[in-house]
């Protein structure tokens, strides 16, 4: 069968990721997380001084810095989750956390840090048979990529899968907080200068707002087979 590159765009918290990493394990595809990526760079960020709540970025110190970011991923364990390696070191539950995903955003708009991560992410496409998630992977990072997806949800309804996701994480939030988060992730995501969230002109759209997960599944398949024939 025919390998493609699979995009999969949209909001954040619109559930993409879940989708994209069970769609890659069963068509035995490499899944990519970008975002994933991004929120790596904002914890090296925040670690070494170059970011805070109060002062924002320093993109002068972050693009010197982008050299001695390495960014690796473990292999799927037996929950089917791959772990985000910074520089060697697992820090997947801590670039999910509140703290990060509050400067994620800022982090993303630093044009040398897209450039950084594009190039990188286009990397692991070479040889096609992948999967990967993000914001502009069907614009920018593979616009020639033979399947496209937008997702889409409304921020009321991201907002509460991603206060379930945090609480069972045992992270204390509330919803006007995390509800808050996503509106300003996606006002800033959308409005950026550089490769901003917007859906490719060959996507198609997944308005997830009301699926079930087996729901979303099916209609992947479906978009894969036609993709392949
Ligand atoms: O997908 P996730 O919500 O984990 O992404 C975190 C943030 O990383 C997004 O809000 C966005 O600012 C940034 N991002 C991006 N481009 C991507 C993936 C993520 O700008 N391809």
């Amino acid at each position: 069968m025919k390998r493609i590159i699979i995009a999969i765009d949209g909001y954040s918290s619109s559930g993409k990721s879940t989708m994209a990493r069970d769609l890659a394990r069963r068509i035995g595809y490499v899944y990519v997380d970008s975002g994933a990526m991004y929120r790596a760079v904002t914890l090296y960020a925040l670690e070494n001084g170059m970011a805070s709540q109060a002062q924002g970025v320093d993109s002068e110190a972050l693009t010197a810095a982008l050299p001695s970011i390495t960014i690796s991923f473990t292999p799927a364990g037996a929950d089917g989750r791959q772990h985000t390696l910074l520089n060697g070191r697992d820090v997947e539950n801590e670039i999910r956390d509140m703290k990060v995903s509050s400067m994620v955003s800022p982090v993303a708009v630093i044009p040398a840090v897209r450039h950084h991560l594009t190039r990188l992410q286009q990397g692991y496409g070479k040889e096609k048979g992948i999967v990967m998630d993000g914001r502009d992977i069907g614009t920018t990072v593979f616009p020639d990529a033979e399947m496209k997806v937008f997702v889409n949800a409304s921020a009321e309804e991201r907002a509460r899968r991603r206060v379930k996701e945090l609480t069972e994480k045992g992270e204390e939030v509330s919803y006007d907080e995390v509800l808050e988060n996503i509106r300003e992730r996606d006002h800033i995501d959308t409005t950026r200068k550089e490769s901003p969230l917007r859906k490719a002109d060959d996507a198609v759209v997944l308005d997830n707002d009301k699926m079930t997960i087996p729901e979303q599944m099916e209609w992947l398949m479906n978009l894969y087979n036609s993709r392949c024939l």
